[in-house]
């Protein structure tokens, strides 16, 4: 699992919400209905509400699927060659 928390929020260059977590990652939180319905991240109160709670980190659980499949494939190479 990639569970980080919350440390805080910012804003990008073009007015996008991100998630500062604390693994180091920045995820967007867009607010573009009805794909995306994120209303509370233009809140500052709902915002606040968000600090420290859980988040899954998408940049995380892809690195750990890409770490994952990295180590699975020279070991299956290294039987093949024994
Ligand atoms: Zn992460």
């Amino acid at each position: 699992m990639a569970l980080v928390r919350v440390l805080d929020f910012r804003q990008d260059e073009h007015g996008d919400w991100l998630a500062v977590l604390s693994c180091g990652h920045t995820q967007h939180l867009r607010h573009q209905p009805p794909w995306q319905n994120r209303a509370w991240v233009l809140d500052a109160q709902q915002r606040q509400a968000q600090l420290e709670k859980p988040f899954l980190c998408g940049w995380c659980a892809t690195e750990h699927a890409a770490s994952e499949a990295l180590t699975e494939r020279p070991n299956k190479d290294l039987h093949k060659e024994r």
